[in-house]
């Protein structure tokens, strides 16, 4: 029986911006690199196999952005990197894009395992990795929970040469050996300050003892906190870093502003009065909790709202059904947790609200990151009680950005 959702859902196509934003370019971004870390500005100069560089410019990509002018090639010569930059800019795409150089595809066994926070996000890596390399005939798989293990085992005895999946299903299907590690030479962790924290190391670190010890180790990500930074040493071979100041980290693109609601109960209907600037493109929402999404779903519908949601108490099939009528275009707004927060890419995205302010600094980053993708124009909304204001301004300060408070004429930004 064919599952025809996430599969179904169709890929974002680049090349085609609607905003007039920066392009994800040299001239706009910073970095802080090691080891004499050089841009190159085309994909040509990069070494890349002929039948991978047909795809990726058939993809769309007619030019590196200014992490893939840096990064890519440490990455191709075998080098450990650190690579960090905004939200949007294309670090995603480089791993797909880099895996793709890095197998045999002669020698049918896994020699790329990246590992990403969510199912979605590893499904949507797969997809790109299929896309770029589709004139090398790559064989890839996405290993994520909530999916038959069947298919796993099935895809994985005909042999692929890279897999794209989320911890717990990988080490699972390492333990039954059903996906044998001996060929692997590429780990990349994307999100990698997320995968490193609490939540997940000690399951990165399960799969990890059980791969082949001259192993190339990549971390991907738009925020790179000190301590997950400092821990980096335990694993990795003298990396090559490519870094971003704290203060260059929010995009010009994605314009911030907040609401003061005063008090919660008043959060609803600020929603309600920005429903028609919601649907002007497409809106991602983020609650804190997923009683809430469900709570605010069902509060916007009975009030005939048209939204979606999504968490990760769903059911997959049902998450898989959410996320393709999104991609498509078919719904408009979504309302969610933070597992949207990371690395989900819907370029039509132009506008995220926070109806509650993210728990840490990093969310806050990733979750308005999910608009103004690759230069596209973006807003985003923080709804603050009174008790918020404080947290609203140790985010503007950490980034040394602005957020204002929200104009009338805000759809116009959109
Ligand atoms: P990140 O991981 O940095 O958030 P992604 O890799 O998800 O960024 O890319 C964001 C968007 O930019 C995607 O829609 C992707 O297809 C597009 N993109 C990435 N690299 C390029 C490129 N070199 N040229 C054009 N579009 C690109
Ligand atoms: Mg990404």
């Amino acid at each position: 029986m064919a599952a025809a959702t996430a599969s179904a859902a169709p890929l974002n196509r680049p090349g085609r911006r609607n905003g007039q934003g920066p392009i994800a370019d040299d001239d706009n971004l910073v970095f802080e690199t090691s080891h004499g870390v050089e841009a190159i500005s085309s994909f040509d100069q990069m070494g890349i196999k002929d039948d991978l560089l047909r795809g990726i410019y058939q993809y769309g990509f007619e030019k590196p952005s200014a992490i893939q002018q840096r990064a890519v090639l440490p990455i191709i010569k075998g080098r450990d990197v650190i690579a960090q930059a905004q939200s949007g800019t294309g670090k995603t795409s480089m791993i797909a894009l880099t895996v793709c150089q890095m197998v045999d595809t002669s020698n049918r066994e896994v020699q790329a395992l990246i590992l990403s926070p969510t199912r979605e996000l590893a499904a949507q890596t797969e997809k790109v990795i299929l896309a770029v390399g589709d004139f090398m005939n790559i064989q890839a798989h996405a290993c994520i929970g909530g999916k038959s293990v069947g298919e796993d085992i099935r895809k994985l005895e005909y042999g692929v040469h890279v897999v794209s999946g989320t911890p717990g299903r990988v080490c699972d299907m390492i333990k039954r050996r059903t996906l044998r590690t001996r060929a692997i030479k590429l780990l990349v962790l994307d999100e990698s300050d997320e995968m490193l924290s609490r939540g997940f190391k000690d399951q990165i670190y399960d799969v990890y003892r059980y791969l082949p010890p001259e192993l190339q180790v990549v971390l991907i990500s738009a925020t790179l906190p000190h301590e997950i930074l400092e821990i980096t040493s335990k694993f990795m071979t003298d990396p090559v870093r490519i870094l971003v100041k704290r203060d260059e980290l929010t995009l010009e693109g994605i314009k911030q502003f907040f609401v003061a609601v005063e008090r919660e109960e008043w959060k609803f209907d600020t929603l309600c009065d920005l429903y028609d600037t919601l649907t002007i493109t497409q809106a991602v929402i983020f609650c804190n909790t997923k009683r809430k999404v469900d709570w605010l779903t069902e509060k916007m519908r009975s009030n005939n709202f048209t939204v979606s949601s999504m968490h990760g108490d769903m059911p997959q099939k049902e998450r898989d059904a959410i996320m393709a009528e999104f991609r498509s275009g078919t719904t408009r707004v979504l309302i969610t947790t933070d597992v949207w927060a990371r690395g989900l890419d819907v370029q039509q995205v132009s506008l995220v609200i926070n109806y509650d302010l993210p728990n840490n600094r990093e969310l806050y980053i990733h979750r308005i990151g999910r608009s103004g993708r690759f230069g596209r124009k973006g807003v985003a909304i923080n709804f603050v009680r009174s008790d918020d204001i404080r947290i609203l301004r140790d985010i503007e300060q950490y980034y040394s950005t602005q957020i204002d408070e929200m104009p009338m004429n805000v759809a116009d930004l959109i």
